[in-house]
């Protein structure tokens, strides 16, 4: 845990959350600004600062968030529809919150390429 981080907060409880779904190693909570019908944030609960931190140690998270996206994408009604995962990284990738997120976007249609 990271004491200056935003989620690792959410997951201590000392910052409230929708919270939609959680394990023992992941936490679902819905973004406080949605881009979309569904906008779910799926993150470890421990503090993985983004995808550059991804290792054979730790990597097991990331099969976790992509399990528990999948069941939150049922829950939703996306899963025929469709959705999109997007992990944003740096400051090129758009990542404002240093704690890995996977983001499950779903319930309209989505433009692409991304701007
Ligand atoms: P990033 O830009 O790092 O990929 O995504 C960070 C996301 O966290 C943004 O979509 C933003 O709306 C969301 N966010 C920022 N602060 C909070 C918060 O306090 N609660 C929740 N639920 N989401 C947040
Ligand atoms: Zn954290």
């Amino acid at each position: 845990m990271s004491d200056d981080c935003l989620f690792c907060k959410i997951i201590n409880g000392d910052i409230p959350a929708d919270i939609v779904a959680q394990t023992d190693h992941v936490l679902a909570f819905r973004d406080i600004n949605p881009q979309a019908k569904t906008h779910v944030l799926i993150i470890p609960k421990v503090h993985i600062q983004s995808t550059r931190e991804l290792n054979d140690d730790n990597v097991h998270y990331l099969m976790d968030m992509a399990v528990m996206a999948n069941n939150i994408a049922e829950n939703e009604g996306i899963m025929e529809s469709g959705y999109r995962w997007v992990i944003n990284t740096g400051d090129d990738g758009g990542q404002t919150v240093h704690h890995i997120h996977l983001h499950l976007l779903g319930g309209r249609k989505l433009h692409w390429p991304p701007g």
